[in-house]
C-alpha cells in the first residue's frame, strides 16, 4: 500500500490486474482501466512545498474512490498518477459519464494553506479484453489515451484508439533518433531572408532548423520540435541553433554585413530555463558578434505560461542589445493589453493572416490596422509567408515594413544565403 493515501500501490495494482485479465481471458470478465493524471501537481510542489502537494493528493484520492464506487479498484502508482479498474463495466456511455464526473470533481479550487489552488486532471481509458490482453498493454493503452487527453488541452478524458499507438510509437522512435542527432551531426540550419517591403533589400535572415535523419529522412521541424520540447532535448538542440546562428552572424559581419539581423526561434522550455540569459550571452561572446545582430523569436504562448519571469529575462536580454520578435502574431490571444507590456521590438504577422488579404478587403484593412497599432508602439512589422507580388503590393500599401516568404526566397543553406547577399 501507498503510505500517503492508504491505496494499493503499483505492486498491488499489478496483482489485481493479473487476476482480472486472467478472468477476462477465461471469458468470465471484462472491464475498463482508467489512467488518471493530475495536471499541475509539479507546480504546486514547486511553489507551495511538498506538504501542499500531499494534501492535494489525499483529497484527490478520496474524490476518486467516492466517484468510482464500491466495485472499483483504485491504486496510486506514482506521484500524481492513479489507476482505476472497473471490473464488469465496458459500456462506453456509462464509463464516459463517470469520467465526466471525475473530471468535474477533480478540476476545482482547493483551499490549501490558506490559498486557493486550481487543479485539473486528464484521464485515459482502455477497455479489456477488447483493447488489451496483457497487463503491459492494458496500462500502456490507458497511458497513451491519457497523453491524448493531455494533448487535447488537458482537463478532459479520452478512450484508447489503435491510432494512438501509432502516434505514441512515432514519438518514441523519433525521440530516440533525436537523442543521437546532435552528436551525429544530423542537424543543419537554413536561412530565409527577411527583406524590406520597399526596395526589397535584405535586412536579415531567420535561422530554420533542418534534420536529416539516416532512419527517417528529412524530418520537418513542425514534426520533431514538439518531441524535442517534451523530452527536454530542445535545450541542447536550441543551444546548438543559437551558437550556429551567432557563428553565421559573425561570418556575414566579416563580409561587411554587420547591420543584418539573424533571427532565432526560441521554444518555451528554452526561455523557461534558469540559465537562458547566460546561455544567450555566452553564444554572443563566443562568436564575438554585436548583440544587436541577434533577434530572438518567441510566441505568445511561450510568454503566457510564466509572464513575469519571461518578461524579466527578455528585458535583461534587451539590455544587452538583443532584439525580441513576437512570432506568429494573430494565432494566439493577440491581446493588445499585454502587447503594450511586452519587451518586443518586432511583430511577425502569421502567414494565415497574409494568405487571405487578397480575397477580402476587410482582411487587408485588418492587417493594416495591426500594422498601424504596432507602429504606434514603435514595433517593426514583418509579414510572414508572402508568396506573390499582389500580396507584396497590398502590404506595401498598408505600411508593412518587411516581408518574408517564398516570393523573395525560401529558406536556403548557408552558402546560398551568402550568395544572395552578394
Ligand atoms: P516559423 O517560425 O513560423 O517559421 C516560418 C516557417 O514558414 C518555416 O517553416 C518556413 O520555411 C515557412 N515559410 C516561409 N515562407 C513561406 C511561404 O512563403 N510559404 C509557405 N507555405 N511557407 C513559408 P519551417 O522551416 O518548416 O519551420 C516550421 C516551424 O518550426 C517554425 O515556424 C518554427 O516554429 C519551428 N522551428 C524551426 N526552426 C526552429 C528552431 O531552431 N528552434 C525552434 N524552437 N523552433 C524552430
Ligand atoms: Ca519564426
Ligand atoms: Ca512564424
Amino acid at each position: 500500500h501507498d503510505t500517503l493515501t492508504g491505496l494499493p500501490n503499483r505492486a498491488g495494482l499489478q496483482k489485481q490486474l493479473v487476476a482480472e485479465l486472467q478472468l477476462a481471458r477465461d471469458n468470465k470478465s471484462k472491464g475498463a482501466i482508467l489512467f488518471i493524471d493530475l495536471d499541475d501537481l509539479k507546480t504546486i510542489n514547486d511553489t507551495m512545498g511538498h506538504s501542499a502537494g500531499d494534501e492535494v493528493i489525499i483529497t484527490t484520492s478520496r474524490h476518486i474512490v467516492a466517484i468510482m464506487g464500491k466495485k472499483a479498484f483504485v491504486a496510486r502508482i506514482g506521484g500524481d498518477e492513479f489507476v482505476v479498474i472497473l471490473p464488469g463495466c465496458d459500456d462506453k456511455a456509462m464509463i464516459s459519464d463517470l469520467a465526466d464526473i471525475a473530471i468535474q470533481a477533480l478540476s476545482q479550487e482547493y483551499l490549501i494553506a490558506g490559498k486557493h489552488l486550481h487543479m485539473s486532471a486528464s484521464i485515459g481509458i482502455a477497455l479489456y479484453p477488447k483493447d488489451s490482453s496483457t497487463i503491459e498493454d492494458a496500462l500502456k493503452n490507458a497511458d497513451n489515451a491519457m497523453y491524448a487527453a493531455k494533448r487535447a488541452g488537458r482537463n478532459c478524458w479520452r478512450f484508447y484508439e489503435p491510432s494512438l499507438q501509432e502516434e505514441a510509437f512515432e514519438k518514441i522512435v523519433l525521440t530516440n533518433s533525436l537523442r543521437r542527432a546532435l552528436v551525429q551531426n544530423e542537424f543543419s540550419l537554413y536561412f530565409q531572408p527577411v527583406a524590406s517591403t520597399h526596395g526589397s533589400r535584405i535586412v536579415g535572415f531567420e535561422a530554420l532548423l533542418r534534420w536529416k535523419s539516416p532512419e527517417h529522412g528529412n524530418v520537418p521541424p513542425d514534426r520533431f520540435i514538439p518531441f524535442a520540447e517534451q523530452s527536454g532535448l530542445i535545450l541542447p538542440i536550441g543551444n546548438w541553433v543559437l551558437q550556429e546562428s551567432c557563428r553565421f552572424a559573425r561570418q556575414i559581419a566579416d563580409l561587411g554585413f554587420s547591420h543584418l539581423h539573424i533571427s532565432v526561434n526560441i521554444s518555451p522550455r528554452q526561455l523557461a530555463a534558469d540559465d537562458f540569459v547566460a546561455t544567450v550571452r555566452a553564444s554572443i561572446a563566443r562568436a564575438g558578434i554585436d548583440a544587436r545582430q541577434l533577434d530572438l523569436e518567441v510566441t505568445e504562448s511561450t510568454l503566457i505560461s510564466s509572464m513575469e519571469e519571461s518578461v524579466d529575462k527578455l528585458i535583461k536580454l534587451r539590455n544587452l542589445g538583443v532584439n525580441v520578435a513576437l512570432d506568429d502574431f494573430g494565432t494566439g490571444y493577440s491581446s493588445l493589453t499585454y502587447l503594450r507590456r511586452l519587451p518586443v521590438n518586432t511583430l511577425k504577422i502569421d502567414k494565415s493572416f497574409i494568405d487571405t488579404i487578397l480575397d477580402d478587403a476587410t482582411q487587408l484593412r485588418f492587417v493594416g490596422f495591426i500594422i498601424a497599432m504596432a507602429h504606434s508602439l514603435d514595433l517593426t512589422v514583418v509579414a510572414e509567408g508572402v508568396e506573390n507580388k499582389e500580396q507584396l503590393t497590398c502590404l506595401a500599401q498598408v505600411g508593412c515594413d518587411c516581408i518574408q516568404g517564398y516570393l523573395f526566397s525560401p529558406p536556403v543553406p548557408e552558402s546560398e544565403a551568402i550568395l544572395k547577399l552578394r
